[in-house]
């Protein structure tokens, strides 16, 4: 049995499979396709299938990220999204250290290898001799410490901008499981080339979508909160560009 929701009234019922069915509810014949995901399997999870619920977290957040964070439970709960965010990065980590090791050894191109070494976060560990030694410890330790400090940093900011538009919702508790349970698409690092682009992309609309529906605000307040650090950004750049270019400019006309 599987529950479902209707499409006319919303109520939820429990059936055999998708098809139709008459709704308790309304009393409408109704078709429904996909079950409703009540919870994350991964904030769930107590039967010790770990790899499961992590797989089906994954996907379900990819492929219907609406539904998805409509599950997210409205708690305190914030470990498990937390470990889901930490696995993610280490499992991107160890394949693209994997790569670059193979392709060292293949002695493949180092143009191709450049990429590699560009996609990952923290790039500059990678550089030096790699070995499975150092891929381990900075798996196991860098990268939980680089992705929790990177989360927090990102959800304290989104929130911040939440606030500002009058969208927080909820509290920061939840902006940060959000940023937690959006990373899944930087699994898409792992490939080539285009993989960092992806999965940089589609973190940002899963942000987008996750802190719309978990703060039951806007699409535009929740975009604002999530582009603000980039404007912020990119606003003390040009700041801190233009300042300089015109301290030389004066340097240079004091002359
Ligand atoms: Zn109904």
């Amino acid at each position: 049995m599987e529950t479902y929701r209707c499409p006319l009234c919303n109520a939820m019922f429990r059936a055999e499979g998708a098809g139709s069915f008459r709704c308790p509810n309304c009393q409408q014949e109704v078709q429904v396709k996909k079950p409703f995901l009540l919870d994350v399997p991964w904030d769930v999870e107590s039967k010790g299938e770990w790899l499961r619920a992590f797989w089906n977290t994954l996907t379900s957040s990819l492929r219907d990220p609406i539904s998805f964070f409509n599950a997210v439970p409205r708690n305190q709960q914030f470990a498990r999204p937390w470990i889901y965010a930490v696995l993610i990065s280490i499992i991107v980590f160890i394949c693209l250290a994997a790569y670059q090791v193979g392709f060292g050894a293949l002695g493949m191109g180092t143009e191709l290898v450049q990429s590699f070494k560009n996609a990952l976060i923290p790039s500059s560990f990678v550089i030096g001799p790699l070995s499975i030694f150092f891929i381990v410890l900075f798996a196991l330790i860098v990268m939980p410490i680089a992705t929790t400090v990177g989360l927090f940093v990102q959800a304290a900011l989104f929130h911040l901008g939440l606030l500002l538009v009058g969208g927080a919702k909820r509290d920061f508790i939840s902006t940060f499981r959000t940023a937690c349970y959006s990373i899944g698409p930087q699994i898409f690092q792992i490939i080539p080339i285009f993989g960092a682009m992806i999965a940089g992309i589609w973190v940002i609309v899963l942000n987008i979508i996750g802190l719309k529906v978990v703060h039951e605000t806007s699409y535009g307040k929740s975009a604002f909160a999530v582009f603000l650090p980039l404007i912020v950004c990119c606003g003390v750049g040009i700041l801190l560009l233009t300042t300089i270019a015109g301290g030389i400019f004066a340097a240079v006309v004091s002359k």
